[in-house]
C-alpha cells in the first residue's frame, strides 16, 4: 500500500511487530541483515578493488598507476555518498523509501555481478555507476526506515541505530576476510562475485521479511510531486541529463575530459553542494528563527565531520598502501593478506560500541556536549596518523611491524564512536523540520565532501613524503579539533536546547 504524507507516525508504528528482535521491533531484523549484507558487499569490494586496479596485469589486475588507483578510490567513495541525495529525493517525493531501498539493492547486485566479469576497465566504471546510483538509493533510506520503527518518545531508538551500526560494522569485518582472501589468493573476479552474492543475500532477507516485519514503514511517500510538478521536473531532469551527456561525450572526444578534471570537478562538487544546502536551509521561509540559529550551528560541526572522514576513509586507501607495500606480512608465523586489515576498523567498532553506549549512559548528564564530542573525534583521528610517523622514521627500505596498523586503525574508531553515532543524531536534532527528511542524506555528505577532498589529497602521498603527508594531515585534525574545542560553549548557545 502506498500512502500519502498524510499518514501518521502511530499508524506506522502500530503497524509493525513491536518486539521479536533484541526486545526491539521486529522489522530491525530486516534492516540489521539488508544493511548487514548490502555492507558486506560494499566492503568487500572495496577491500580488494584498490589492489584489482594497480596490480600488474599478470596478477589479474589492470595495472593502473598507484596514485591514479588511490585517486580513483576516493571519487567513487565520494559518489557513492553524494548520490544519496537522489535516494533521498527519489523517496520522499516519488516512490517512498521501502521502494527505493529495494530498487538501489537490484542495481547494486548488478554492479557487482560486471566487476565479477572479466570486461576489465569497461566493466569496472560500468559496475562502479551501478553501485553509485544503487548505495544513493540504498544506504540513507534503509537508516531513515530505522527511524520509522520507533515512536518519536520511544526510548529504545537510540540502541535501536546503535544495533543497526553493529549490523553496518559486521558485515563491514566479515567482507574483507571472506572477499578479500578468495579476491586476492585466487581471482579478482571471483571476490566480486562473492559480493554479488552478498548483495543478493541481503535482498532475499529484505524481500522474504519485509510485509511481515516493516508493516507500513517506509510504504509512504512524505511529500509527493503532484502530477503537474512531475511533469515539469521530469523535463527538467531530461534537459538536464542531455547536456551534461552531450557536454561529457564533448568532453570525451576532443581529450578534455581527463581523469584530473574529472576528479577535480568532483572535488568542487564535494564542497558546492553542502554550500548550497545551507545557504538554502538557511533562507528557507519554512526554516523558523530557532532553526535558522541550528543551522548555523551545524556548519561547524559538518566542516569537523569533513576532517574526520577525510582521515577515516583514507584507511581503505593509504593504509591499504601502506599494508600492501610498507608491511611486514608475515607475523607471528602467519601470512596476512594486506586486504585483511580492512577489518579492524569494524572489528574495533563491534568490540568498542557497546562501551562507549555504556560510558555515555554512565556519565548521563556528565556527559560532554556533542562539539566536544566532535573535537575529542578529531584528536584521535589526528593521533591515529601521527603515530604513523614513528615507523617512517625507520626509512622506506625495511618493511614496518603490522601493529602499527592495528594501533592506527584503533584510535581512529576511539575517535569514530565519538563522533559518528553522536553525528547521525544531532543530524536528526538540529534539522529544520521542514528539511528533516533529507538530513540523513546531508550527513553521509560529509563523508562525500571529504572523499572529495582526498581524491585531490592521497596523490600527495608517497613512501618518501610519509612524514610530511601524515604529519600535515594529523596536525590539521588536532588543529580544527582544537578550535572546535575553544567554541564549543559558544556553538552549544546556537543549538538552542540542543545538547
Ligand atoms: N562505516 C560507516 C558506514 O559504512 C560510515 C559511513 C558514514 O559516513 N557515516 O555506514
Amino acid at each position: 500500500m502506498e500512502g500519502s504524507g498524510s499518514m501518521d507516525k502511530k499508524a506506522i508504528v502500530e503497524s509493525v511487530p513491536q518486539r521479536g528482535f533484541f526486545g526491539h521491533p521486529k522489522g530491525l531484523f530486516t534492516l540489521f541483515f539488508t544493511e548487514f549484507w548490502e555492507r558486506f558487499s560494499y566492503y568487500g569490494m572495496r577491500a580488494i578493488l584498490l589492489y584489482y586496479m594497480y596490480y600488474e596485469v599478470s596478477k589479474g589486475g589492470l595495472g593502473l598507476e598507484e596514485m591514479t588507483a588511490a585517486s580513483i578510490m576516493a571519487i567513487y567513495g565520494s559518489l557513492v555518498y553524494m548520490s544519496g541525495i537522489i535516494g533521498g529525493w527519489i523517496a520522499d517525493r516519488l516512490i517512498g523509501t521501502s521502494k527505493t531501498v529495494f530498487y538501489g539493492g537490484v542495481l547494486i547486485m548488478i554492479g557487482h555481478i560486471v566487476l565479477a566479469l572479466p570486461f576489465g576497465a569497461t566493466g569496472l566504471f560500468t559496475s562502479m555507476a551501478f553501485i553509485v546510483v544503487g548505495t544513493g538509493l540504498l544506504k540513507p533510506n534503509i537508516s531513515s526506515i530505522v527511524g520509522d520503527l520507533y515512536e518519536e518518545t520511544d526510548g529504545r531508538c537510540d540502541s535501536g541505530f546503535s544495533i543497526f551500526y553493529m549490523g553496518i560494522n559486521m558485515g563491514g569485518l566479515l567482507a574483507p576476510i571472506i572477499v578479500g582472501t578468495v579476491g586476492q589468493e585466487y581471482n579478482f573476479h571471483l571476490g566480486f562475485g562473492l559480493a554479488a552474492i552478498g548483495m543478493f543475500l541481503g535482498l532475499a532477507v529484505y524481500l522474504a521479511t519485509r510485509k511481515k516485519n516493516l508493516g507500513l514503514a517506509g510504504t509512504y511517500v512524505p511529500n509527493p510531486l503532484s502530477l503537474e510538478e512531475k511533469k515539469k521536473v521530469f523535463t527538467q531532469i531530461g534537459i538536464g541529463s542531455i547536456i551534461v551527456a552531450v557536454l561529457v561525450a564533448a568532453g570525451l572526444i576532443t581529450g578534455a575530459l581527463t581523469l584530473a578534471v574529472f576528479t577535480m570537478t568532483i572535488s568542487v562538487l564535494g564542497i558546492l553542494i553542502p554550500a548550497v544546502y545551507f545557504f538554502v536551509m538557511y533562507r528557507s521561509p519554512k526554516t523558523s528563527a530557532a532553526e535558522k540559529s541550528r543551522v548555523l550551528a551545524y556548519i561547524p560541526l559538518f566542516i569537523a565531520a569533513v576532517m574526520f572522514w577525510a582521515i577515516q576513509e583514507q584507511g581503505a586507501i593509504i593504509l591499504a598502501q601502506y599494508a600492501d607495500k610498507r608491511t611486514d606480512l608475515s607475523f607471528m608465523g602467519l601470512d596476512l593478506q594486506s586486504s585483511w586489515f580492512q577489518s579492524l576498523n569494524p572489528l574495533f567498532v563491534v568490540i568498542l560500541a557497546p562501551l562507549f553506549a555504556w560510558l555515555w549512559v554512565k556519565l548521563g548528564s556528565r556527559q560532554p556536549s556533542t562539539p566536544v564530542k566532535f573535537s575529542l573525534g578529531l584528536f584521535f583521528a589526528g593521533l591515529s596518523f601521527l603515530v604513523m610517523i614513528i615507523p617512517a622514521f625507520g626509512g622506506t627500505e625495511t618493511l614496518v611491524s603490522p601493529m602499527w596498523l592495528v594501533l592506527s586503525f584503533f584510535l581512529v574508531v576511539l575517535g569514530e564512536l565519538c563522533l559518528s553515532p553522536v553525528g547521525l543524531s544531532v543530524t536528526t536534532k538540529l534539522a529544520p523540520a521542514a528539511f528533516s527528511a533529507q538530513t540523513m542524506s546531508l550527513w553521509f555528505l560529509t563523508n562525500a565532501s571529504a572523499q572529495a577532498i582526498n581524491a585531490q589529497l592521497v596523490r600527495f602521498y608517497r613512501e618518501d613524503t610519509e612524514i610530511v603527508y601524515f604529519g600535515i594531515i594529523g596536525c590539521a585534525s588536532i588543529f580544527i579539533g582544537l578550535i572546535l574545542l575553544l567554541f564549543s560553549s559558544k556553538i552549544r548557545g546556537f543549538m538552542r536546547g540542543v545538547n
